[in-house]
């Protein structure tokens, strides 16, 4: 791979990442939010680290990916390529246990745990980095909620919703930072973003740090920021249509 874009790309990037800002920035004024409320994680998936790398001179710091082998190779890449920067990688999707070890060493947030059995597969790793001095203090961690308890997108349905956030809050590499949601399709974003802020609510008054909420996407984040969204995961918007195969 080259390690730089061609200049077409850039300026595709660019442009991109100018409209998804006004559609936040509208987005926010419509709802009488400040848009320093919202954060804009940059879903990389599937696109090339020299992508990033364009994505953080234009004044990008956070980044989403969703495979833990694909992820762990780009955040190095990007780490060759812009080495003073300080980027936030966040991990957004379904994880299996064996894959927690390989995504401590670069992930800032973890934000797909949907199960007793994968939080505390996460605190057993943290310990273990603990013990070898590489991490100091816990992992931060969102819950994934689940609107309409299909496991196919993941998440914890409503009925093991404060089981979990209990739960999480409780393990001491974890911190409960709030929750993530995807919208399902087959229903008003409206309906399904007023149902992902119910939850948020609920878990912030059983715990109070967990002000967190990753919601909203390319298709919805309008949805979203209306119903209190702190950050917003965009991909296609800003990346163009993913790529088949990675690298
Ligand atoms: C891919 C992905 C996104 C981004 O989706 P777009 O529609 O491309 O903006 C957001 N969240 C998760 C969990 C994803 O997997």
């Amino acid at each position: 791979m080259p390690d730089v874009n061609p200049p077409d790309r850039t300026a595709e990037l660019a442009e991109r990442l100018g409209t998804v800002r006004g559609r936040l920035d509208a987005a926010c004024r419509a709802a009488g939010r400040d848009p320093a409320e919202v954060a804009l994680l940059a879903v990389t998936k599937t696109v090339p680290a020299v992508d990033v790398a364009d994505l953080v001179d234009l004044g990008l710091t956070a980044f989403a990916e969703n495979r833990a082998q694909e992820a762990a190779a780009k955040a190095a890449e990007v780490a060759r390529l812009r080495p003073d920067a300080a980027l936030h990688w966040h991990f957004v999707g379904g994880l299996q246990r064996n894959k927690v070890r390989a995504v401590l060493p670069w992930v800032t947030r973890i934000e797909s745990v949907d199960s007793e059995r994968l939080a505390r597969a996460i605190d057993k790793e943290v310990a273990r980095s603990r013990d070898r001095g590489e991490r100091d203090g816990p992992l931060p961690v969102l819950v994934q909620y689940s609107v309409d308890g299909d496991p196919e997108r993941g998440g914890v349905p409503d009925s093991g919703l404060d089981e979990l956030t209990d739960l999480v809050a409780g393990l001491a590499g974890l911190e409960l930072a709030g929750l993530m949601a995807v919208a399902p399709l087959d229903r008003s974003p409206d309906a399904a973003f007023a149902a992902i802020a119910g939850a948020a609510r609920r878990t912030r008054e059983r715990h109070p740090g967990a002000t967190v909420l990753s919601a909203g996407m390319s298709g919805d984040l309008e949805a979203a920021v209306d119903h209190g969204s702190t950050a917003v995961r965009v991909g296609t918007a800003l990346v163009g249509e993913r790529r088949i195969t990675s690298e």
